[in-house]
């Protein structure tokens, strides 16, 4: 297993292999980038099938945290840790105990919050360990869940504005695949707004609360990417615009909440070639962690939401960008969060040596 040459390694500055004898952990930090403040990303716990699958996943949901951050304005870098092991079956609280001490290790320059796999539960035992813990306690803004079905609504109506001209969504028809936390969630901002939903999960009970609270339409979840509607919204699982989806896709705007829902970054031209406007998934579904990053003693809800909300600019930014110059909206995504890292690292002042 390589790490230094390893395809998604793109100038890590810190890769911490963790393991505690006593508990048992096996823990990668991956910290991306830090230019633009410490690495704020979620801490998640998979059984992988091996050391090279849990490496590959950290460092790629690393890089992609530098991105999303630095395109929702804040002043944060990118991190993702993994912890290998069943969350079903392998979880200890000695183990999140020894989790943050790795955390501590890295003196502040990452920052743990829950992700698939981990509780507030497993953070707050990590964070008997270090500080260096987000989400979760006094001041901490709970679950991120309805801020990013937030921004993800916000998103969507920037796309639906681009691409069809319309300021509102009444009458516009939008698939959800995925009727989760965020799915149903956005789902219910939606009906508000007057769209009309088609919907699909692989959890009856949920189809059936969309239907019942929002008049909804189920459908198979294998045919709810191709359905006859405006715009489709992932809002489940990744990779699923790929060389099979994307030319059967009848919608023109695709905006949801998935992370990394391209199978490849070239899936993002072969959307724009099809003339179907894409929300670049880190830009539209980042209300969670510009949510998470006004925690603090002062926590202001309505501020907090409306920081959110600038996710609907900043997609616009991009849309028209794109068009401007000619480029998917995902390279030109990518193109901006660097611009801004970029930026950021030549304001700084050189720093003079003693001597
Ligand atoms: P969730 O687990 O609560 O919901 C996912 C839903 O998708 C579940 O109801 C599941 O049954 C359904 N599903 C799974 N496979 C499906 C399929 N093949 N067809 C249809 N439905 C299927 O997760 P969530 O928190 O709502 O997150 C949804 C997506 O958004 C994930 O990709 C997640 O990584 C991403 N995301 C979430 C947040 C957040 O704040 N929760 C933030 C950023 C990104």
């Amino acid at each position: 297993m390589s790490v230094f040459s390893h395809p998604a390694f793109d100038n890590h500055e810190d890769v911490l292999f963790c393991h505690d004898r006593a508990t048992g952990l096996k823990a990668i930090i991956a910290v991306h980038d830090t230019t633009l403040g410490p690495a704020l990303g979620g801490t998640r716990m998979w059984p992988y099938a091996n050391d090279g699958e849990a490496l590959t996943d950290a460092l790629r949901l690393s890089r992609g945290m530098t991105y999303k951050s630095a395109l929702a304005g804040l002043d944060l870098g990118g991190g993702k840790s993994v912890i290998i092991g069943d969350p079903r079956r392998e979880k200890s609280p000695a183990l999140f105990r020894a989790f943050g001490d790795a955390v501590e290790r890295l003196g502040g320059t990452y920052i743990a919050a829950e992700d698939v796999g981990t509780s507030v539960e497993d953070l707050e035992e990590a964070r008997k360990s270090t500080r260096h813990i987000a989400g979760i306690g006094e001041g901490g803004a709970g679950d991120p869940s309805p801020a990013t079905a937030r921004g993800v609504f916000a998103g969507l109506r920037a796309a639906v504005r681009h691409r069809l001209g319309a300021d509102d969504l009444r009458g516009i028809r939008v698939a959800i695949q995925g009727l989760g936390h965020v799915g149903m969630g956005l789902a219910g901002h939606l009906h508000a707004a007057g769209g009309s939903l088609v919907v699909a999960d692989i959890f009856a009970d949920n189809v059936a609360e969309a239907v019942e609270r929002f008049g909804a339409t189920a459908v198979d979840p294998a045919t709810i990417l191709f359905q006859d509607v405006d715009v489709v919204a992932p809002c489940a699982l990744g990779a699923i615009l790929n060389d099979q989806t994307i030319p059967r896709l009848k919608a023109t705007v695709v905006a949801g909440a998935a992370n990394n829902q391209l199978a490849e970054d070239c899936h993002g031209e072969a959307l724009r070639a099809r003339g179907v406007l894409y929300a670049p998934d880190y830009v539209i579904n980042a209300g969670g962690i510009i949510f998470i990053s006004h925690e603090g003693p002062r926590f202001d809800r309505d501020r907090a939401m409306a920081h959110v909300e600038s996710i609907g600019e900043t997609l616009t930014q991009i849309f028209v960008r794109s068009a401007r110059e000619d480029v998917p909206t995902n390279r030109l995504a990518d193109a901006m969060a660097r611009e801004r890292i970029v930026a950021a690292r030549a304001a700084r002042a050189p720093v003079a040596l003693a001597g």
